[in-house]
């Protein structure tokens, strides 16, 4: 696909990184190549936009891939930084701000009585998973297929995010012994859950599910799905781990759980509690987490973990995040899904807008999409052509069909009106995609 545009700038950015980091970027979805063309280079984020190393304004649809849940650089949250940055950057010992964020995150998320800080949603998903083995002596662990807990040696089978981007089968590296007691099941099948736990009753350490689903796309759990894990967890004595790094503290005050309410044993947190900061979590039962050191035996540790100016800027935004705030992001969200739905209706092109609250993507086909496999069978190939066709128009999507995209309480008339100035083209381009 040849693109009408340029990135001159940041398409030598890109070249010199290339030259010194694989692929140009630290993250692999950031290269564009689901996509093509050059990545965008960021030089400044201020509210719903971004500014690119060639002077290009964007509306910002990715939000950091979920974190800057009140925009860029929002003034409260800047001066929160700037007071902790100047009182030094890290001591190794504990500090105030840290058990302030615990106590932030305790009280938001019933579930929670105790709480890890760490560095990265990797960090947290990898230690419950720990913890979980730890806590029952058992080894196996159950995923679902299209679900993305980071880059754990054990949870990169049929992972979502990058490696559904990618299509990646497998990822070399990761041995037999590191994946061989992982069990990945279709997403939003019960049964299969029932079949699993039926084979090798009391070797399930753990069932870790996305709270509701945003690496494949947008894929909500069906009515009952969370509550049905828990109820076959409990039963054989299993724990129910809620991965919500990235719909924890986004979907709602308490995260997903404040929507569906099933109580899990242990959750993990991330993206928006570090308000745009290396800061994530793991907790849930007292009684489990009192099995990681220094009160139990399960070994958990980090240099950085409960960072000073990481910890401040997570408390700045988290105690911005009331019920006023929620009700914006939900209503930029709806107001965005209704544009992007009549855009394409109107182009004819057959698409489903998911959402689970204020998270939602676009799939390319009008058949429901439950889970993995109904995800991968979209028309992929019109997304390239629609993405572009917003990027040129000023809109940044994420890179991928397999990804949320993030919306926050920054965007206001003037972006929304610039999206939906954007849309007819970029339908009209999806419409006339060619595979
Ligand atoms: N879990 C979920 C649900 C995620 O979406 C992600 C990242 O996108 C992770 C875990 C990993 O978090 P991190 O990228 O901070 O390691």
């Amino acid at each position: 696909m040849a693109y009408s545009y340029e990135a001159p700038v940041s398409q030598t950015l890109f070249d010199r990184a290339s030259r010194v980091t694989p692929g140009g970027v630290n993250s692999p979805v950031r290269a564009f190549r689901a996509v093509g063309g050059t990545p965008r280079f960021m030089v400044s984020g201020t509210g719903p936009y971004l500014t690119d190393a060639d002077g290009r304004e964007y509306v910002d649809l990715v939000c950091s891939w979920g974190p800057m849940i009140l925009g860029h650089a929002h003034p409260e949250v800047v001066a929160a930084v700037q007071d902790a940055v100047a009182r030094g950057t890290s001591f190794g010992t504990p500090g105030e701000g840290e058990v302030a964020l615990a106590e932030e995150i305790v009280s938001r998320v019933e579930p929670v009585e105790q709480v890890r800080l760490v560095s990265s949603g990797t960090e947290a998903t990898m230690s419950a998973i720990r913890l979980a083995r730890g806590f029952t002596g058992r080894a196996k662990v159950v995923k679902f297929a299209g679900c993305y807990h980071g880059h754990v040696d054990a949870l990169l089978a049929a992972a979502g995010s990058g490696v559904a981007t990618f299509g990646l089968p497998d990822t070399p590296g990761v041995t037999g012994a590191q994946a061989g007691d992982t069990i990945v099941l279709p997403y939003n099948d019960l049964e299969a859950v029932r079949a699993a736990f039926a084979a090798q009753p009391g070797e399930i350490a753990c069932v870790i599910t996305e709270a509701s689903p945003g690496n494949m796309g947008v894929v909500p759990p069906g009515d009952g799905f969370n509550a049905g894990l828990k109820e076959i967890c409990a039963a054989d004595g299993a724990l129910y781990i809620s991965d919500e790094v990235m719909t924890g503290f986004r979907t709602s005050k308490a995260g997903w759980y404040g929507i569906d309410g099933v109580r899990p044993d242990l959750m993990t947190f991330g993206k928006v509690m570090g308000g745009g900061f290396p800061a994530a979590a793991f907790g849930g039962r007292a009684d489990v987490m009192a099995h990681l050191a220094p009160a139990g035996p399960v070994y958990q540790a980090g240099t950085l973990s409960g960072n000073p100016v990481a910890t401040a800027a997570g408390l700045a935004q988290l105690r911005l995040l009331d019920d006023a705030a929620y009700e914006k992001v939900d209503a930029v969200s709806a107001e965005l899904r209704a544009l992007v739905s009549e855009a394409f209706t109107k182009e004819g092109v057959a698409h489903t807008v998911s959402a689970a609250s204020n998270m939602f993507s676009v799939f390319f086909t009008d058949r429901p999409v439950r889970d993995y496999e109904d995800a991968k069978k979209q028309d992929a190939f019109r997304f390239t052509a629609f993405f572009h066709a917003m990027l040129e128009q000023g809109v940044y999507l994420p890179p991928s069909a397999f990804e949320s995209w993030f919306v926050s309480t920054a965007h206001d008339s003037r972006a929304i009106e610039r999206v939906a100035a954007a849309l007819p083209a970029a339908a009209r381009a999806a419409s006339e995609a060619t595979a």
